[in-house]
């Protein structure tokens, strides 16, 4: 199975996505990797949905990456007894201490520090800024708001306070059971939510250690202040246009999006575009205009990926979306215009020899239009700086390390796979030309370029550039790769 396209999507998985068949359905159409939000469901159920690609990614042999989205301290109003209620304007509407189901009046509201740090005169955003209730008094349990519009909440509903500071650690107690859990299962990738320094990044990374990634999602206006040194200490981003476009004003959130963008592209650090890029398809099989345009708009300013959030977690349509996305993502990289844009935006290399052979890599491969460039890889750092440098041809990214080749699914162009590590040049070129024709990236007389570390097998070694051509020896070999890779 081959993609046609250099950008990838997230899809999450959710209620409306739990079934196998129509996880497997989700791949087909283009998700290249899974995001279980462990804002909502149980562990059981992300187990379920674990396991279910994994079983996916057994049938297709394509490795798959699957990121483990943690709440962080994302503030939630409770449940009500009939799962929503429509508030009016000017109606009392009270969140308090009491675990019991809300109802028109009240729901519960469990986080203590918020009924210190809110104060009359302040807004409480619910639901990504949906309804906004103006504070009118707070008490030890109790904060009383009058409702600002009409609207509907429901069950387990975001809430922001952009205006109070809440003292509330980058890792909940809840994160750290859900982060437990998610590295027993084996999710390639952590998404962090709500960073707001360095140091959160650095906290998490003590208890994941190598085990998985961490993807560091903006959302907080805070964390626009160290936005460099956040990138920096992550392995991956997410501009979560949610949150981040309830904390400041919508008008916002485009210039941001672009600075972010910016800031990973230059530090080589894969970018996901995420929240309500197709939200109309929650309930309707076509986006709007202006969605289609907003997902477009992403690839051409060089995003990594982009994500469906609702639209394939609970939505009407979530094969749909995903086919959607596959089709706006297939055209923006068929336009000479986007080929333009990311040369205009190439990023200087470091003076680093893994960054120099990437740089002559991407040069060599359009110079002699190579059909696929192929690099070793065992700490996905080379496939990465090969992705900065955004080649013409596909990155056919050969690992031994299955972890390596899941998480490299999340980045722009890389096509993850995995075979032993060879021995000698010959066996490299070999292994290299085989994987690109088994693939699907190259046919019998076409060149590849090839880098890769001597002596191999050891990580930081980029030092070698190879060109070589497709022989028909490697068709008879081709045809057990596949099935010996992932097995
Ligand atoms: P969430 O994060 O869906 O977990 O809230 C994404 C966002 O805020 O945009
Ligand atoms: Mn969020």
């Amino acid at each position: 199975m081959r993609r046609q396209r250099k950008a990838k999507i997230v899809a999450t998985l959710g209620p409306a996505s739990t079934d196998i068949a129509l996880i497997r359905a989700l791949f087909e159409a283009g998700a290249d990797v899974f995001r279980l939000n462990f804002s909502h469901g149980t562990h059981d159920d992300h187990r379920a949905r674990y396991d279910a690609v994994r079983q996916v990614e057994a049938e297709t042999g394509r490795p798959i990456a699957v990121l483990a989205d943690l709440q962080g301290p994302k503030l939630r109003i409770g449940t009500f007894a009939a799962g929503k209620v429509a508030v009016r304007t000017g109606d009392v509407f009270v969140l308090d201490s009491d675990p019991t189901p809300g109802d028109g009046t009240r729901v519960h509201l469990p986080h203590p520090e918020l009924f210190e740090a809110a104060q009359p005169g302040q807004s409480l955003l619910i639901d990504d800024g949906k309804v906004r209730l103006a504070i009118e008094s707070v008490t030890t349990g109790t904060i009383t708001t009058r409702v600002a519009n009409n609207g509907t909440l429901s069950d387990r509903k975001g809430v922001n306070v952009p205006d109070a500071v809440i003292p509330i650690p980058a890792l909940t107690a809840k994160d750290r059971k859900d982060l437990d859990f998610a590295l027993s299962l084996g999710a390639d990738w952590i998404g962090l939510s709500f960073v707001q320094r360095p140091s959160d990044i650095v906290e998490a990374r003590e208890i994941v250690g190598t085990r998985a990634g961490i993807l560091s999602k903006i959302e907080k206006p805070a964390a626009l202040q160290q936005l460099e040194e956040i990138v920096r200490v992550s392995d991956s981003v997410m501009v979560a246009r949610g949150d981040l476009g309830v904390e400041l004003p919508p008008e916002r959130v485009p210039g941001v999006q672009k600075r972010i963008l910016r800031v990973c592209r230059q530090l080589g650090k894969p970018v996901v575009i995420a929240t309500q890029m197709l939200e109309s398809m929650i309930d309707s099989p076509v986006p709007t205009r202006a969605e289609a345009s907003d997902v477009a708009s992403a690839i051409y300013e060089g995003a990594d990926a982009v994500m469906l959030s609702a639209e394939s977690a609970n939505g009407r349509y979530p094969v749909q979306a995903v086919s959607m996305m596959n089709r706006i993502v297939t055209e923006v990289e068929r336009d000479p215009l986007y080929r333009n844009l990311l040369d205009a935006q190439h990023e200087i290399p470091l003076n680093t020899r893994q960054d120099a052979i990437c740089a002559a890599l991407r040069e060599v491969t359009q110079i002699i239009g190579a059909a696929a460039t192929v690099t070793y890889t065992s700490s996905g750092a080379t496939a990465l700086r090969a992705a900065r440098e955004r080649p013409c041809a596909p990155i056919v990214s050969i690992t031994p390390n299955l972890d390596i080749a899941r998480r490299l699914a999340i980045a722009w162009g890389i096509h993850s796979t995995v075979s032993p590590d060879v021995q000698s040049v010959d066996e490299m070129v070999e292994a290299a030309t085989r994987a690109a024709l088994v693939e699907g990236y190259a046919a019998p007389g076409d060149q590849i370029t090839i880098a890769a570390g001597m002596p191999f097998g050891q990580g930081g070694t980029t030092n070698l550039l190879r060109v070589a051509e497709v022989g028909t020896s490697a068709v008879a070999t081709a045809s057990s790769t596949r099935e010996a890779a992932l097995a």
